[in-house]
């Protein structure tokens, strides 16, 4: 194990969140929930992305630095996350099995949790996220929607637990909040994720190295369908809306692997003029997944929860029935009118 000269979290976080931390009677139930599990399953949200693969793994590593052996499930997930510590020890498939202890990371709603009946059959559950609308589906929830990210949430409550951020703590964390923020650059970072960052920086932590892996690498197949996304790409409502769409053909065509479209969303978004991008992408039959982001307006999360979605204030999603015209004309009705 590649330990790090312990990190002063407290140093990092203030007084006023160390005191917030150590009062909360939701850590308190959470560590003693942790401390009497054996069997400690790690569950996070469909698609995942970098904040919930990271926030997966620290997680892992944390509860093994404190004597437990949890086992994390997710059965698909982008390579380009394999130079993750641990990512080895990924479960792809589970036996039908009861455990003492489910935690869900990442995740707003038992709907969108990979491996939900597990979950449910647990005897306790916990989750840990960020989502401003997650609708409190664990028997313990320690959820902060001013986080950036769900691996900031969980920095706190390492700091409750007493857990030492090691090398591999550090980098998956990190993984997350880099994701999460886009390279800390959304609206939502806070002093602290800055704070957090410049420490981990200091005690070896090899932030170029994520940033270069997480953000600034694509896999072929991700270069060829954002030239469709790109080709595709139309604007309404004076350039305000930019929308594009995939099917499941373009995937095929582009032997398109899990996480190959992830990002897909930013095309319209970074275009001058643009305040909400559209990406619809052919999850099923008859049914597209939207990704929507915002640039500084309208809270597309707000829009999303009206198909039974949800999300955050400038990045949400939903599913929604019907072919490419359908979807298209139902979201932009609704987007019209948050302009
Ligand atoms: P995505 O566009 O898939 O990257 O999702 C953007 C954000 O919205 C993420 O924080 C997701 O967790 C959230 N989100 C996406 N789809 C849904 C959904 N169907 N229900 C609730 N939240 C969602
Ligand atoms: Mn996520
Ligand atoms: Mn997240």
């Amino acid at each position: 194990m590649n330990l790090l000269k312990p990190i002063d979290l407290n140093k990092i976080l203030g007084l006023k969140v160390q005191e917030e931390v150590e009062e909360n009677k939701t850590l308190k139930d959470i560590e003693e929930m942790i401390k009497k599990s054996e069997k400690i399953i790690i569950f996070t949200h469909e698609s995942p992305d970098g904040d919930a693969i990271g926030s997966t793994l620290s997680v892992y590593h944390a509860l093994k630095e404190i004597g437990k052996d949890p086992i994390m499930y997710i059965p698909e997930y982008s390579r380009l996350f394999d130079f993750l510590p641990g990512t080895g020890e990924i479960k792809k498939e589970l036996k039908d099995e009861l455990y003492d202890l489910a935690i869900s990371l990442d995740c707003s709603d038992l709907k969108r949790l990979e491996g939900k009946e597990y979950f449910e059959n647990a005897a306790n559950t916990i989750a840990v996220d960020h989502h401003e609308n997650n609708n409190m589906f664990a028997d313990l929830n320690y959820v902060n929607s001013a986080a950036p990210a769900c691996a900031e949430v969980l920095i706190s409550m390492f700091l409750y637990l007493g857990i030492n951020i090691t090398k591999e703590i550090g980098t998956c964390l990190l993984t997350g909040i880099i994701t999460d923020t886009g390279g800390f650059q959304y609206q939502g970072v806070t002093p602290e994720t800055f704070e957090f960052a410049a420490e981990l920086l200091r005690k070896g932590i090899d932030i170029p190295n994520i940033s270069s892996k997480v953000l600034q690498t694509r896999t072929k197949a991700n270069f060829e369908l954002s030239r469709k996304v790109t080709e595709r790409m139309e604007f309404l409502e004076n350039g305000q809306i930019a929308f594009s769409y995939i099917n499941i053909k373009d995937e095929e065509e582009a032997n398109a692997e899990p996480g190959d479209h992830e990002g897909l969303v930013n095309i319209g978004r970074s275009i001058e003029g643009v305040e909400v991008s559209i990406f619809i992408r052919e999850k099923e039959e008859n049914a597209y997944k939207v990704s929507m982001r915002s640039v500084n307006k309208v809270n597309v999360s707000d829009i999303c929860y009206l198909f039974g979605g949800g999300g955050h204030v400038r990045a949400a999603g939903c599913l929604i029935k019907g072919n490419v015209e359908q979807v298209k004309n139902k979201i932009i009705k609704e987007t019209k009118k948050a302009l």
